[in-house]
Formats: structure tokens, C-alpha cells, sequence
């Protein structure tokens, strides 16, 4: 392949997309009385409350420091154990470890690449407090039996849909089916603030806690208050974290979430462009679809039958981003971080996420990429696949 590559210029795996719109939305703010925590928050918060059918949203300065204070909402402790997937980024096991409790890694589903529920179902123990299921790549988990497992032992379900921003599980948008539901609205992610991320809930009582944890563990409510000093007075009334998100990144996010349509229409339809280049290459597996669910297609990962290739995965990525695509892999499980090793946990805990994740390769897949892109990645794919062909 020492050919010229099919690309001059490198084409990333995901960005933002930025319209003049979304500038003006940011100036404006800029230009008036608030900068943090202010009305474009509330006005944020209520945008995606109900976009996604919640009752409550609360914003944080971004979606791990979210999941952070969905672990303190839900009552993780020191020794609780919060069962979640090895398939996803360290975010959504860290934000267990914050609150001193203890990641259990439940493997994932061969086939759909999401948290196995019978994995959880034999993981759980009188010490599991919560399952965290992650929505890889935008395709829903098993929400009805994952549900079901935490009805009968008592669990809180906080789903990490940092990937799911639209999708629907069996018609339903994610958002509002669980006891709380994590977005991060990162550049990559579905629609942007910079950084950023929100809980939704439909429980109030989750809702008073989060919006206090956001703020230092500090409150004004008078309802709330033991004591009272005068007009000035708050209490601390436990230890939070200052995870405020601020209202210029609020206003671009609601000026975002308005183009949210559109952008998860072209996710879907550059989808279907690489389904349909994909299908007849028998190296390649494309992502299995769960019926049951709409997938919002945050990520577009393909398997590689190994078996089937001269190269392994390293040399077939390499040979990819030397035609200038710009591919990754989601993810390195998470057990498998030095710092998990360290903390105990093995290799072998997760066959099938560790066998995965020797297989995968993340091609672009992002809104504000054209046709003429996506025809770019399928030429490399069929160039390096063809080179590689046993
Ligand atoms: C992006 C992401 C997060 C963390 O969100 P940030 O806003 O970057 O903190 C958590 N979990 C998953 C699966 C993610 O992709």
C-alpha cells in the first residue's frame, strides 16, 4: 500500500458541528448580567427535560462530575457495590470509586456489545446498591430486564447514555426510564456545550439532592435550613463539589439540542452508507442491531473477523490512518487500566468485552461530515481489507 492514501487531509473520528446561531447564542450571553449558574441553565435543563421526557434535569460541568453526583444522589458508600459494563469509558466506574464504593464488572453480550444482564443478575450481592448499564454506542441496553433485576434486589438504576442522546428503547426515549440518566455533551458527543452534562430524573427526591451536591452541599432553601443567622444565611449541610456547568456553555447547548433532529438524521444515514459498503466484506462484522431499540448512533464500530486477515487489528488500524481516517477504538476495558490492576481487579473477569475489544475499530461517524467523507473511509476500509486478505 505504498499508493498515495485516499485522503489528503485527516479526517477525525468525531467533532462538533458550530453554526452562527449557536456563536450569537454564546455572545449574547457574554453580553449580559450572568456568566455561571444562571437562567440559561434553568433554561438548558428544561430544554432537555423535556426533550427526553423527564420531569427534572440537572447540569454539571461535565458528564463524569454528572455521574459523580448520581452515585451521591443514589446513596453509594463506602464497600456498596455498583455493577456496571467493562465496555465503556473509566468515567462510568470512577464515578463509583468517588463515593468509595466498589465497580463490579458484569461482561457484556457478544452481539450487542451491552452489559449482559444475566452477568449482573449473578454478580449481585448483599453489599450491590446500583447498576450502572451503558448505552455503547448509542444502542440502548436490556433496560426491561435490567429493571426487573434491580426491582427484585432492591437496586438504583443510573444509566450512563452519555452514547444515547435520542435513542428510544421499544419506542420510549432514554431519559426517563430509569431513577436517573446521564448525558455528557463533550464534542464528540451528540450535541455540545464545551464541556458539559445533566441528570435527568423523574424523582424529586433525587432532583433536591443533585442540584445541592452541583453547589458545594450548600443550600438557601429555607424549608431546608436547621438554623437561620439572618437574610444572608446558607448552610452547608454536606460535603458537594462545586460542578456547576456555567451559562455560556448552557446557551450553547440549548442552541445545540434545537439541531438535534438533523444531526442524529445524518448519523443514521452515513450508518447506513457504511452498512450497506460493508456487507458484502466478510472480514468485516457491522454493528448488530437490537430490534427493540433505535439506536442514536454516537459511535459506528466494526469487528474484524481475524481468522479471516493476514494482519491483526494494530496493523490494520495503522494501515487506516496512514489513508488519513482518523480511527479509534472504544474502548480499553476498564478493568484492564493499570489502575484497576492495581486495585485488584483481573484479566479474564470479561471474556467477551476483552475478546471484543482485541477485534474493534471506531470509523468516523460525525453530523458535520459530508458524502464524499464517508465514501473516503469505505475506500480505505476496502483498500486495507483487500491489502490484508488472507
Ligand atoms: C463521554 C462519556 C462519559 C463522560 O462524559 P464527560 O462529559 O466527558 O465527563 C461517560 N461515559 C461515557 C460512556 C462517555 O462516552
Amino acid at each position: 500500500m505504498r499508493e498515495k492514501p485516499v485522503r489528503d487531509s485527516y479526517l477525525p473520528y468525531g467533532r462538533q458541528w458550530i453554526d452562527e446561531d449557536d456563536i450569537q447564542a454564546v455572545i449574547k450571553i457574554l453580553k449580559g448580567d450572568y456568566l455561571t449558574t444562571g437562567p440559561a441553565v434553568v433554561e438548558f435543563e428544561k430544554a432537555i427535560a423535556n426533550y427526553v421526557g423527564a420531569k427534572y434535569a440537572v447540569a454539571f460541568s461535565n458528564g463524569t462530575a454528572a455521574l459523580h453526583g448520581a452515585c451521591f444522589a443514589a446513596g453509594i458508600g463506602n464497600g456498596d457495590e455498583v455493577i456496571t459494563t467493562p465496555m465503556t469509558f473509566a468515567a462510568s466506574a470512577n464515578c463509583v470509586l468517588y463515593q468509595g464504593g466498589k465497580p463490579v464488572f458484569a461482561d457484556i453480550n457478544p452481539k450487542t456489545y451491552n452489559i449482559d444482564p444475566q452477568k449482573v443478575e449473578e454478580l449481585i450481592t448483599d453489599k450491590t446498591k446500583a447498576i450502572i448499564p451503558v448505552h455503547f454506542t448509542g444502542q440502548p441496553a436490556a433496560l426491561d430486564e435490567i429493571h426487573q433485576i434491580a426491582k427484585a434486589h432492591n437496586l438504583v438504576v443510573i444509566e450512563d447514555a452519555a452514547h444515547a442522546l435520542g435513542a428510544t428503547y421499544k419506542g420510549q426515549m432514554i431519559g426517563s426510564l430509569s431513577d436517573m440518566t446521564m448525558f455528557s455533551f463533550h464534542p464528540v458527543k451528540h450535541i455540545t456545550s464545551g464541556e458539559g452534562g445533566i441528570i435527568t430524573t423523574n424523582n424529586e427526591e433525587y432532583y433536591q439532592k443533585l442540584l445541592q451536591f452541583r453547589s458545594h452541599g450548600i443550600t438557601r432553601d429555607t424549608e431546608k435550613l436547621m438554623g437561620y443567622h439572618g437574610p444572608w444565611y446558607y448552610e452547608m449541610q454536606f460535603l458537594g463539589f462545586n460542578y456547576r456547568l456555567t451559562d455560556i456553555q448552557a446557551a450553547l447547548g440549548t442552541s445545540q439540542l434545537k439541531k438535534i433532529d438533523k444531526f442524529i438524521d445524518l448519523r443514521k444515514k452515513y450508518v447506513s452508507m457504511y452498512n450497506d459498503a460493508f456487507k458484502e466484506i466478510d472480514e468485516i462484522q457491522t454493528p448488530y442491531q437490537d430490534p427493540n431499540c433505535s439506536s442514536s448512533w454516537h459511535l459506528y464500530i466494526i469487528r474484524l473477523d481475524l481468522e479471516k486477515l493476514s494482519g491483526n487489528r494494530t496493523d490494520i488500524f495503522e494501515a487506516l490512518l496512514k489513508e488519513n481516517i482518523g480511527v479509534n477504538v472504544h474502548y480499553i476495558p476498564v478493568h484492564l487500566h493499570p489502575y484497576y490492576a492495581q486495585l485488584g481487579y483481573e484479566r479474564g473477569i470479561c471474556p467477551n468485552a476483552e475478546k471484543l475489544y482485541e477485534e474493534i475499530i471506531t470509523l468516523p461517524l460525525f453530523p458535520a461530515m459530508t458524502e464524499d467523507d464517508v465514501k473516503d473511509v469505505i475506500s480505505a476500509v476496502k483498500k486495507v481489507i483487500n491489502y490484508y486478505r488472507k
